[in-house]
């Protein structure tokens, strides 16, 4: 198995620095998050072996044993939805939440990031598709949330992460320059404290869309991993 992920891995990296070749971008602007959602606790062992560091999980539970599977060294992304009541494990499993997206989700981190003793980093989750019941704040919420975030003390704002709705490639490239156009807005508050630096969006069948669009982490699950099986 590690064979296939780390042949895989280069297939995506090599992907990765054209996409960035062809934006006039430098390829080492952008992380590669290895999706392991559904796979083996396994093969979050061998991506990390393989030399993939940086991974990413949905689910809290769902994490724990890979995170332990995959030794030290790794940097562990929380990219699904979190409750409240999870703020507590996941301050202690991730280096960076993906997907804050309300103001209770931010008080709690801050919280229980002190009682940890470390610094949260977040980034703000934003819903592009006009549906509310879609996870992520809507874009006339994110300044008050982002202001917020770089209140509390215990929580560090680097940036925003957009999930677009299930389409074809280039059908998805205005979610992602809109979100990047947003961030660039985002910037000009000037809000104290808050960074807007980092764009995460793309995964296995838009990344390179995504990367055109300026983002700075890519999440990908199924061209490293393979096909996922729910059953
Ligand atoms: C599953 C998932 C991914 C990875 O999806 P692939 O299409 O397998 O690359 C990326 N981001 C989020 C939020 C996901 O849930």
């Amino acid at each position: 198995m590690i064979e296939t992920i780390a042949k895989n891995l280069k297939e995506v990296e090599q992907r990765v620095a054209a996409a960035a070749g062809r934006a006039g971008r430098d390829p080492r602007e952008i992380t590669i998050v290895g999706v392991t959602k559904t796979h083996p606790a396994a093969a979050a062992r061998d991506a990390a072996r393989a030399g993939l560091l940086d991974l990413g999980e949905n689910y809290v539970q769902e994490a724990r044993a890979k995170i332990e599977a995959a030794g030290q060294g790794v940097r562990w992304h929380l990219i699904g939805p979190l409750q409240t009541n999870k703020a507590k494990y996941a301050v202690r499993l991730f280096h960076l939440i993906h997907t804050l997206d309300r103001p209770k989700l931010a008080r709690e981190l801050d919280r229980r990031a002190a009682k940890a003793g470390v610094c949260q980093k977040v980034l703000i989750q934003v819903n592009l598709t006009g549906q509310e019941q879609r996870a992520g704040v809507l874009p006339e919420g994110l300044r008050e949330l982002a202001e917020l975030a770089a209140s509390l003390e215990n929580i560090e704002l680097l940036g925003l992460m957009t999930v677009p709705p299930f389409l074809p490639a280039e059908e998805v490239r205005p979610y992602f320059a809109e979100l990047r156009r947003i961030r660039d807005r985002a910037a000009s508050w000037s809000i104290e404290g808050a960074s807007f630096k980092e764009l995460s969006m793309g995964m296995t069948a838009d990344f390179e869309v995504a990367i055109e669009e300026r983002a700075t982490i890519v999440r990908v699950g199924t061209a490293i991993f393979g096909e996922r099986s729910y059953t």
